[in-house]
């Protein structure tokens, strides 16, 4: 068995087309006739452009709009005037075209990849792309004809560039494996427009696999089987199929509003930890993103990252997002979630100690700095600002007045920012849901985290199995609070959704919808079935359930309960 990155779900079930790289080695040569070079070249460019643009239109018909544009921008990068003409430049002093392009190609790529913003790294793969495909023309060489892949084709290379993927044909690819490329490359956004299984980053698939060996691709998982015995093509071919039938019912709830069957519309928005999931996000058909966990882009450093660093993250998630809402809590760390180069001591007890808004609160530049970032971003899109671990209201008002203070510094140094962010409060802890009605007057919002309201009200570690039984927000007094946080937000007209991984347990929705939740957030492969879950509902129904359940005086008594009615 392989192990990759799960790019695109699904399994696939076939045989190996290894996608083997061509040389494009050649001897550089000095031109005389350096117009007769130039149009060489200048043919070179317009095949290029001739065969991306049909390749693009190929790819609006089988996989959409976006992923044509991909391809398309490629035209625009080497119809770029600066880069044409810095390779004519070196063409017309006498270099040939392919040193002359693979000089200029080079230096853009170097300059590209040596930021940290995954967006313009991924120019450089693009640009890559464009190099090959150009040198291959001018070289005279015929690129893998992947379009003429048999039916039950598994694509294997080192990189699937778009232009490779641009040329396949769904009926017949069942899976593909890369040796590189993340979860948000462009080989795993085609990947998933197609529908196609795909696991990425998987360490030596090109050497390991060989010509027409059998393989099931497990894009959900992230593994390759290779050599499947009798037993494992059963067992997959019956995943294969559960997966196919169930994306195929789920797939009528895309694009719809998320609504239950008696009429009440309710959001439906997406957890991220990075900037770049809000691709997903919106892949997934959320309506925004709920939760913004922004500890991720202070982990995996040796540093504090920049306020412009933050603001560039930010940034990106609220363009991607288009005006869609874009919740962004603010650094939620200690507990589980450790930074080490931040020096935190070591506590006894973690969980109820130096975290989140407490350690923020004493660390006012660095809070300040991210509250800045947040505000400066919130002119791109729709954003709000939530507070992590809140136990009291004068956390709450501490962190309003930093924002405050934050909006006047900004206006001192000229920097625009929405000025009615919405400031609300992330419901996690016991003390914050029984004083819900007292925070619901002054937050702009809430947002239940029933990860942590379960452990704190149960006193119980999720990750220590001897106490795991006790760990369910399904017990009557997490429900309890969760019905006192949302009837606390109605009252006081505040919106309330819910971003914990109870927001997508199915016997979770009744309750939720009785209760009068207005949004959910959960992650993005969840979000059609919660919207399908939803719709199943009507109001009287999701009403007589919970009074059902609010009567019952243990967790085994609802579980069982509402096991029957799911
Ligand atoms: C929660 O506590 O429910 C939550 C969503 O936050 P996290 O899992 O990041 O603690
Ligand atoms: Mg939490």
């Amino acid at each position: 068995m392989l192990k990759g990155t799960a790019a695109s779900d699904g399994i696939g079930i076939g045989r190996v087309m290894l996608i083997k790289e061509h040389s494009l080695e050649y001897t550089p040569k000095t031109v005389t006739d350096t117009e007769a070079e130039l149009n060489r070249f200048r043919d070179a460019v317009a095949a290029f452009c001739d065969n991306t643009a049909k390749q693009a239109e190929n790819l609006r018909q089988t996989a959409g709009e976006k992923e044509a544009e991909i391809l398309e921008g490629h035209i625009q990068m080497i119809d770029d005037p600066y880069m044409k003409g810095e390779i004519e430049k070196l063409i017309s002093d006498g270099k040939c075209a392919e040193t002359s392009l693979e000089q200029i190609c080079d230096m853009f790529i170097a300059m590209f990849s040596a930021t940290e913003d995954e967006l313009t790294i991924q120019r450089a793969a693009d640009l890559r792309d464009i190099k090959t495909g150009i040198l291959s023309i001018l070289l005279g060489i015929k690129e893998v004809q992947i379009s003429s892949a048999p039916k039950g084709t598994v694509l294997v290379a080192n990189e699937l560039t778009p232009s490779m993927t641009a040329g396949i044909n769904k009926e017949n690819i069942v899976g593909i494996i890369t040796e590189t490329g993340g979860e948000t490359s462009h080989s795993a956004i085609l990947a998933r427009a197609l529908e196609i299984p795909a696991v990425l980053s998987v360490i030596g698939a090109a050497t390991t696999l060989s010509e027409g060996d059998q393989v099931i691709v497990d894009g959900s998982d992230g593994v390759v089987i290779t050599a499947p015995d009798k037993e494992q093509l059963e067992h997959y071919g019956k995943k294969r199929e559960a997966f196919l039938t169930e994306r195929r019912e789920l797939e009528s709830y895309r694009g719809k509003k998320t609504v239950c069957a008696s009429g009440e519309e309710y959001e439906l928005f997406c957890n991220i930890g990075k900037p770049d999931d809000a691709l997903k996000a919106t892949e997934a058909d959320g309506e925004g993103v709920g939760l913004f966990r922004t500890e991720f882009l202070f982990m995996d450093r040796t540093s504090l990252p920049t306020e412009n660093e933050q603001f560039e993250a930010y940034k990106k998630a609220a363009l991607i997002l288009k005006g869609k809402p874009l919740i962004i809590r603010t650094l939620d760390i200690g507990g589980d979630k450790a930074i080490p180069y931040l020096g935190l001591e070591e506590e006894e007890n973690p969980f109820m100690g130096f975290r989140a808004i407490r350690y923020c609160l004493k660390n006012r530049e660095l809070f300040k700095a991210q509250i800045k970032a947040i505000l400066r971003a919130s002119v791109f899109g729709d954003i709000r600002i939530m507070f992590p671990l809140v136990t009291t209201i004068d956390e709450f008002r501490a962190g309003k007045a930093l924002v405050e203070e934050a909006k006047s510094e900004l206006k001192a140094t000229g920097d625009r920012f929405d000025e009615n962010i919405k400031v609300g409060v992330m419901m996690e802890t016991s003390s914050a849901a029984v004083i819900a009605d007292i925070l619901a007057k002054e937050a702009d919002f809430f947002s239940i985290g029933t990860n942590d309201l379960t452990g704190y009200t149960m006193a119980c570690d999720r990750g220590n199995s001897n106490v795991s039984y006790l760990y369910s927000p399904l017990q009557p007094s997490v429900l309890r609070l969760i019905k006192y946080i949302i009837e606390s937000a109605v009252k006081n007209n505040k919106p309330v959704g819910m971003c914990g991984e109870a927001a997508a347990n199915p016997m979770m929705i009744p309750l939720l919808i009785s209760f009068g939740l207005t949004e959910f957030s959960v992650s993005a492969p969840s979000v059609l079935k919660v919207r399908k879950n939803i719709s199943r509902w009507t109001k009287k129904c999701a009403d007589d359930v919970a009074a059902r359940v609010m009567s019952m005086s243990s967790v085994e008594e609802i579980t069982d309960y509402l096991k029957t009615i799911i």
